[in-house]
């Protein structure tokens, strides 16, 4: 048996087709939408997901302004930005790069982005919100993550879902948009004691960990559903954190890496952007 690949490019692609008619229309009503993104230092990969963010909204139409701030920026200069960002009516959605350097607290630069325009959903109030299964921003890929599962016609209720990291960013947040969707969730972390035998028991397995190709076929359940969400640089290339070659013969459905999981990212980041403006006009 050999997966169905789960084509996380072209289902970005209409997502993102969906918000540039959207950002028309809003233009029509006189909104425009805006994206501030702050990358500060020069970590190679995240000025790839900075470039690469910059030109997905400006693609989309939305009004994009990327604040490239160097390593040695003090927080305080960090947290005067934001400040800025979140008083001016033009921007809807305020993103700042993981990860910041050592010296800057990100938490504390996270919680200084005003709710309203977290479009990353790393605030703690919509984090909170996504606990309690209330409206929010919800993390981009965590969102990404649920949007290809139901492209890809997967059903969640009653199906055992299994989640390998419990990063505040992807773990815990995918953990708990599945059981929203009335799956049985298992976290799995590092401390986990035998990580196979969890991992072999999901009917959806959700792997976020940052180990280049850390789970492999005999690790998944046969027909299981795999999604892939580490990017792991490797031999020039980037793999992810199952191993492809195995897992593809075990599983009925899987994303490649790269182009799974990590183009709904960014076609997630503009939906949020999308709603925050619209939210901000009072349009919802
Ligand atoms: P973190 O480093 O924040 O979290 C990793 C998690 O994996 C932790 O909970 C850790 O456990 C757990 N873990 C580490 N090693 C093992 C192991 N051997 N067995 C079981 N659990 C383990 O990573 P992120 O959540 O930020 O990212 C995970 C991966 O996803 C990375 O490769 C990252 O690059 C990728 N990523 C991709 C995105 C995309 O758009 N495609 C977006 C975001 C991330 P513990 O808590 O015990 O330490």
């Amino acid at each position: 048996m050999s997966a169905r690949i789960i084509d996380g490019k072209a289902v970005a692609e209409e997502v993102r087709a969906g918000v540039r008619e959207e950002v028309a229309r809003l233009k029509q009503q006189g909104i425009l939408p805006g994206l501030a993104v702050i990358l500060v230092g020069d970590d190679p990969a995240s000025k790839t997901y900075v470039r690469n963010k910059e030109r997905a909204s400006k693609d989309a139409g939305i009004h994009s302004e990327v604040y490239r701030l160097p390593a040695d920026t003090p927080e305080h200069e960090v947290l005067r930005l934001i400040g800025e960002l979140n008083a001016r009516p033009e921007i809807s959605g305020i993103l700042l790069q993981h990860p910041v350097p050592g010296h800057i607290d990100e938490r504390r630069c996270f919680d200084a982005i005003s709710p309203e325009k977290d479009v990353d959903g790393f605030h703690p109030v919509n984090q909170g919100r996504l606990l309690i299964g209330e409206r929010c921003f919800v993390p981009c890929t965590p969102r990404g993550i649920l949007h290809l599962l139901d492209h890809t016609g997967v059903e969640l209720k009653g199906k055992r879902a299994v989640v390998v990291g419990r990063s505040n960013i992807v773990g815990k947040p995918v953990a708990l948009l599945l059981l929203s969707r009335h799956a049985t969730v298992t976290i799995c972390h590092s401390r986990t004691q035998d990580l196979a035998a969890e991992t072999r028991a999901a009917d959806v397995l959700v792997v976020a960990i940052g180990k280049a190709r850390a789970v492999r076929g005999d690790m998944i359940k046969p027909g299981a559903v795999v999604i892939d969400v580490g990017v792991n640089p490797e031999d020039g290339k980037l793999v992810g954190d199952v191993d492809f070659e195995s897992a593809v013969e075990v599983a009925s459905a899987i994303t490649p890496v790269p182009g799974g999981v990590g183009p709904m990212t960014i076609a997630m980041l503009l939906q949020n952007t999308v709603e925050a403006a619209r939210r901000q006009a009072g349009l919802e």
